[in-house]
C-alpha cells in the first residue's frame, strides 16, 4: 500500500507532496491521517513542484 502511494505522488514528476509531522518531524505518506506515530493532527503540507 505504501509502495503503491509512494508511486502515485513520484510517479507523476510534475507535482510532489511532501508531509511532515510539526510535532515529531516524521514524513507523511498520507496528508489525510494523523501522525501515525505521535497521532497529532497538525501535520504541514508542502506542495513541491519540479
Ligand atoms: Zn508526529
Amino acid at each position: 500500500m505504501i509502495d503503491r502511494i509512494k508511486r502515485a505522488v513520484t510517479g507523476q514528476g510534475q507535482k510532489r507532496l511532501f508531509c511532515e509531522c510539526r510535532h515529531c518531524g516524521s514524513r507523511i505518506d498520507d496528508p489525510t491521517t494523523n501522525c501515525p506515530l505521535c497521532g497529532s493532527s497538525e501535520v504541514a503540507r508542502y506542495d513541491l513542484e519540479s
